[in-house]
This record gives C-alpha cells, structure tokens and sequence, in this order.
C-alpha cells in the first residue's frame, strides 16, 4: 500500500481550508440555482475556471432546480445516460447538450406550436382526451398509423391510418415516424411531418401514445411536454379494462399486466394528471399548452 504523504501542519490547514471553500461554494451555486438566479449553462461555464464547481456532482446540481426534486433528477440523469456518479466537469458534449436544451428557453423554435405528448396506462382514458381536444382550436391532435384491426366505429384517417405489416415495416423502413413502439401485439407510430407542418404553422400539437413511445419522443424533441394521465384509482382502472368490449379476454388480461408497470413509470413524466373527469383534464391541457 502506498504511504500517504507526510502534511505539515500548514499544508494540512491549507487542504481543509481549500475544502471548506469547495463545499461553500457548490452551496452557494446550488442556493442560487434554487432560485433561479444561475442556469444550468451559467453553471456550466462557471465550471471550466472554478474547480470545486467542476468537481460538484451532477445529480447535486439537478436537484437544486426548483420543481425538479430526487425522483425526476435520477430519471433525467438515467434517461440522458449519465452516470450517477458523474461530476459536472466529467460531462461529455452530448450529455452537456441534451441537458442544455432540456432547460433551455426555446429560441428559435419558439414560433413553433408546443408539442404535448399525453400518455398512461392503456384504458385510463387518454383517447377520450384526445376525442374532446380534437373538438378544440387549442390544438391539432396527430393520427398515428397502426397495424392493429379496426374497431367497430373506426374510421381509416380519422381514428387511425391502419397499416399492413408490409406498409408499417415500409414507413419504418423509410423513416416516416417521429416514434414508433409495438403495444399488446400490434404496432403504432406517430407519422412525423404532419406534426411538424401543425407545429410550423404554430399548432400546439397533441400526441396520444404509450410510455415507450413518449420516452422516445422526449430524446428526440426534449423540449416535449410529457403528460402522465393516471386513473383516479388501479380498481378504477381494472372496471375501465375488464368492461371493454371490444378487447379479447387475452389481449384484456396482457393490458392489466402492463397496466402495471405502466403506472410505474410516471416520474419520467414532466406533468401528472388524475383523470377523472375528461373535461377538467382538457382544460388543464390548453392550460399547459397555452401558458
Ligand atoms: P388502442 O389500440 O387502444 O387504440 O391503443 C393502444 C395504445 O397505443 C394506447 O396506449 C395508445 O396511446 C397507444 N398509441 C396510439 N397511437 C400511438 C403511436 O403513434 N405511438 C405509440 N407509441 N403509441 C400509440
């Protein structure tokens, strides 16, 4: 084993003077980032001249910004595949970046419509949401295309564009998705350039789609609202799955079973909201959308 080096009595004065000030410092840095008085690209430049800001650690920084808290900080670092050990000096580019831009005021992108992605469990009622904001000028509610059967009353390019196998792998194939994620035995994606020519002309755009699919969408747009809908209750969510009609008593028992971990995933989300009744849940999103 190595024999750690001989201080003076001064220069061990000198080691725990200089580690006092490091911890004061990211104290200050983080009380002022609660405040909002430093971003997080004011952090990061301080960084490259101040070693004890260098040397803080990620997941310190992110949970000092306000309304982010323990839960979210981790989720973020795990989303953006940074290591929970990581120090704000040791971020790559790319990790830097993608944190930037999930903080960052759009600029020029502002003109563009918001992108709000609605999403939760399978039968808690986001497409009753979506059915009511279609209704509404606050936003353009986007067809996905799927490869899953008709339902009785579904109309191709209304409800949904259903695919063949072929015409999905096709899309896929051709990068016509601005997401895609297979769901209880069929396949769904978002078509992305109707939702950028809605977003273009300054529609707030409203997606309706599974966890999978959101996670996607918020890697690839991060300035994405992601909304979690809950149900008011898990046995109100059961008596929603086992009362559909329409589903196989197969396909209904694979929803519950996902229904589950569904619901356990609600903190990569920004916002949540308990659906129990569609209208308040539509108003809270023009609310989102529009603020
Ligand atoms: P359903 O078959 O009941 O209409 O929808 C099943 C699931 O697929 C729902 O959770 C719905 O939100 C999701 N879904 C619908 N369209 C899309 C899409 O374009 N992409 C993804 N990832 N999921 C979708």
């Amino acid at each position: 084993m190595p024999i750690p080096p001989q201080l003076s009595p001064e220069q061990r004065a000198a080691a725990l003077a200089k580690s006092t000030r490091a911890r004061q410092v990211r104290a200050q840095v983080k009380a002022k980032v609660k405040n909002g008085d430093l971003d997080i690209a004011a952090v990061f430049s301080l960084a490259q001249s101040d070693e004890s800001i260098s040397k803080m650690r990620v997941i310190e920084l992110l949970e000092s910004i306000t309304g982010l808290g323990k839960v979210r900080a981790q989720a973020l670092m795990e989303r953006l595949t940074i290591s929970p050990t990581r120090r704000v000096g040791g971020l790559g580019a790319l990790q830097r970046s993608a944190l930037l831009a999930q903080f960052s005021i759009p600029s020029i992108d502002s003109r563009l419509g918001r992108l709000v992605v609605l999403s939760g469990p399978g039968g808690v009622g986001k497409s009753s949401v979506a059915r009511v904001l279609r209704t509404r000028d606050e936003f353009w509610v986007s067809v996905s295309a799927t490869t899953r059967q008709p339902r009785t009353n579904e109309v191709d390019g209304f409800d949904y564009y259903f695919y063949t196998d072929e015409e999905f792998d096709r899309a896929v194939k051709n990068d016509l998705f601005l997401e895609w994620a297979a769901f209880a035995g069929a396949r769904y994606g978002t078509p992305r350039t109707p939702v950028l020519e809605a977003r273009k002309q300054g529609k707030n755009v409203l997606l309706e789609i599974d966890i999978e699919g959101a996670k996607q969408v918020k890697a690839k747009e991060p300035e994405a609202l992601l909304v979690f809908l809950q149900p008011p209750s898990w046995e109100e969510l059961v008596a929603r799955l086992e009362g559909r009609g329409t589903d196989s008593a197969e396909r209904r028992s694979a929803r519950l079973e996902l229904a589950q971990e569904e619901l356990a995933q609600a903190h990569y989300f920004d916002e949540s909201l308990i659906n129990d009744q569609v209208e308040s849940v539509v108003e809270h999103l023009i609310s989102l959308a529009t603020s």
